[in-house]
């Protein structure tokens, strides 16, 4: 851990990242975040503690001529609950995946989309976590494999998210699918599935010996409008780009409660993709030439990369622990 705590602050300035649409960016509330998460690990004697207590640390932006802001060089530890990096994954799932779609509507504007959540009984610990997370993923394998749901399926996003059950501390681990259909799956007798069918497919995918919670539902696009079309849609990506853990879960100020949800989350989350591309829309993930979504460069997420202004000079921001707030060095 660096600490530069015997500089001057009243001589320094406060970072303020700035976007061009007026909004604030949170550096100093997700690296806040990030030392909380930090602090539990350290107590539980995690290895890779000081990893995520480096994170974020030192942000070096270029300043364009314009004068706007763009980081340029920052290390990022990609821990799986770090909030640095979990705001930083977030914004990059959810541009990747707006290019993704707009590209899958221009190529197929005839295709439709439907949103899928599966999910399958909470758990009480991290073993059972990694299990059921490590089933799920086989399980959605199978799924996309049954001939019903391959003969119409153009592509999908999936992302699997994890709640934590505040009344009896256990998890819910569940799966957002965002899936690009052709429209004979609307059309043609016998190849739309209900929301009981969708059940019982996922039911005979997992093995289950219950009935699981599946809900289904059309991403509607009202009276063919365009643009309506790619609100709704978009709402749907948001709604499956967001966190695969909320940070308030783990990070709630009762002590006992969040080493032991931290502790349970770590398990079951290790090495687990939470985020995925099938399909056509894996296809264009790669013809657009796109980073790794999960395991990729968390400095350059925003929409600005092909911008072309040019940098004027550079300023670089430094973490201070004990003010807990970032200072342009
Ligand atoms: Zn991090």
């Amino acid at each position: 851990m660096c600490t530069h705590d015997n500089m001057d602050l009243d001589q320094k300035t406060i970072l303020l990242d700035k976007k061009a649409n007026g909004k604030i960016q949170p550096w100093k509330e997700k690296k806040t975040a990030n030392v909380s998460y930090f602090e539990l690990l350290e107590i539980l004697q995690f290895k890779k503690a000081e990893r995520v207590s480096n994170c974020g640390e030192i942000l070096e932006f270029d300043i364009t001529q314009e004068g706007r802001m763009k980081l340029a060089n920052a290390w990022f530890c990609k821990s799986p609950l770090c909030p640095m990096c979990n705001w930083r994954k977030t914004m990059k799932r959810s541009i990747q995946t707006t290019k993704i779609v707009e590209e899958v509507i221009r190529q197929k504007p005839k295709a439709r989309w439907i949103f899928l959540t599966i999910t399958v009984k909470n758990v009480f610990d991290g073993e059972a976590l990694d299990k059921s997370l490590k089933a799920m993923a086989e399980g959605f394998r199978r799924l996309m494999l049954y001939k019903k749901v391959k003969q119409n399926m153009v592509g999908f996003m999936r992302s699997t998210e994890v709640t934590v059950n505040k009344k009896d501390g256990s998890y819910n681990q569940h799966m957002h699918v965002l899936m690009c259909v052709e429209s004979a799956y609307f059309n043609t007798k016998g190849a739309y599935l209900s929301q009981v069918d969708w059940t019982s497919l996922w039911k005979k995918a997992m093995k289950l010996d219950y009935v699981p919670v599946v809900h289904i539902e059309a991403v509607k696009n009202k009276k063919r409008n365009k643009k309506k079309e790619v609100t709704a849609i978009q709402a749907a990506v948001q709604e499956t780009a967001k966190y695969s853990v909320k940070d308030s879960d783990y990070l709630t100020g009762n002590l006992a409660n969040d080493l032991e949800v931290v502790k349970d989350l770590e398990e079951g989350l290790y090495r687990k993709r939470m985020f995925s591309y099938g399909g056509l829309l894996k296809e264009i993930h790669k013809q657009l030439n796109l980073d790794d979504i999960e395991d990729g460069d968390l400095v350059r997420v925003d929409d600005e990369d092909s911008d072309v202004e040019e940098k004027a000079y550079s300023i670089v921001a430094q973490w201070n622990w004990k003010a807990q707030n970032y200072f342009i060095r």
